[in-house]
């Protein structure tokens, strides 16, 4: 998608980062790439010396002091485990470490390994003190993965960057985690276009394009890291229950709100819920819309006053 023309790209948690202007801003753009590596830095379970590791290496052992951004990211999301605790779990490091999928040695552990680190996988078992700012892991062998909202939460902060530097327009992409920011000059309504990849295409195909302005467009699906194994796919969202990736009818879940921490934490979510119930409770909260692509080919949008979707493949069709 050609939505404005500046574009900056750097290689950075583990995907490509773009940022996309209508004008030229090396300062805003440095800022913004200074801080990814921080935060980066900070968050990671892929480094052994970043803030979350040192919370996972001294679990069963003693609680960690971590920085007020690393805290209250940790907060949340244990606020969100413990709530959606059927489908949502930022314990499930144990399980992302045995399985490794998209990683290099990804394979079906044993039921064994697995029953196993599944009891070292209850939020419960993280204790927060928020005066001291420390986090403690009461298991040993218990670890935080943040995987699932890091790149949501970045995002969000480098909107406000960006409005600090009085860019109010742009794309910002981490990696299929998208900000459109404002509105756009090149369509005339001033919506951004986004592409909605078509899971499993080799070609970079869409299957459709989302029109947004002021938005964040998140999407969790099961395409972009997986193996397969005796003819089944394994990908890289778990059912926290069972400790397998989830088994249902979507192949992909786009969701798109005001805050992309909240839009990275729902598609994970819905994903783990299944059309139906997060459907119901969309219906509820008319302030987030999603788009779910499900395996039998069909589309459909929820709350799509939100956004506009324009079906760019043949093989889909749009339910509402
Ligand atoms: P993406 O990686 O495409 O952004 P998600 O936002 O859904 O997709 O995040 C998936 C990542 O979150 C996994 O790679 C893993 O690190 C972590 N994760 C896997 N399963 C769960 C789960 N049930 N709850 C919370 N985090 C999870
Ligand atoms: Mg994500
Ligand atoms: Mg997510």
């Amino acid at each position: 998608m050609v939505n404005a023309n500046y574009e900056y790209t750097q290689h950075l948690m583990g995907t490509t980062v773009s940022l996309m202007l209508l004008e030229p801003n090396e300062t805003a753009v440095q800022s913004v790439f200074e801080t990814i590596k921080i935060l980066e830095y900070k968050l990671t379970v892929n480094r052994p010396l970043s803030e979350v590791m040192s919370i996972n290496l001294a679990a069963g052992q003693h609680p960690v002091t971590v920085s007020r951004p690393v805290f209250s990211l940790i907060e949340q999301a244990q606020k969100v485990s413990l709530h959606f605790n059927s489908c949502f779990n930022l314990a499930i490091g144990p399980l992302v470490k045995l399985w490794k999928i998209g990683f290099q040695g990804d394979q079906v552990p044993s039921v064994k390994l697995i029953k196993q680190q599944l009891l070292l996988t209850d939020p419960k078992n993280i204790e927060l003190d928020a005066n001291k700012h420390t986090v403690f892991l009461k298991k040993t062998g218990m670890e935080i993965d943040l995987g699932a909202i890091a790149k949501g939460y970045i995002a969000d902060v480098i909107k406000s960057i960006l409005l600090q530097y009085q860019v109010y327009k742009g794309i910002i992409n981490l990696g299929g985690n998208v900000f459109a920011l404002g509105s756009s000059l090149t369509d005339d309504n001033g919506y951004w276009h986004i592409g909605l990849r078509k899971p499993f295409s080799t070609d970079d195909k869409l299957s459709g394009v989302i029109k947004v302005i002021n938005k964040s467009v998140v999407t969790s699906g099961i395409y972009e890291r997986f193996f397969i194994q005796n003819g089944h796919l394994y990908h890289h969202i778990f059912d926290p229950q069972t400790g397998y990736p989830l088994d249902n009818e979507l192949e992909s879940v786009t969701v798109i709100s005001d805050s992309s921490l909240e839009g990275d934490i729902y598609s994970t979510v819905f994903y783990g819920w299944g059309l139906d119930k997060s459907r119901e409770y969309l219906q509820k909260h008319p302030n987030l819309s999603a788009i779910f692509l499900l395996k039998n080919k069909t589309i459909a949008l929820v709350n799509p006053n939100n956004f506009i979707f324009q079906k760019s493949d043949k093989q889909y069709t749009i339910k509402l």
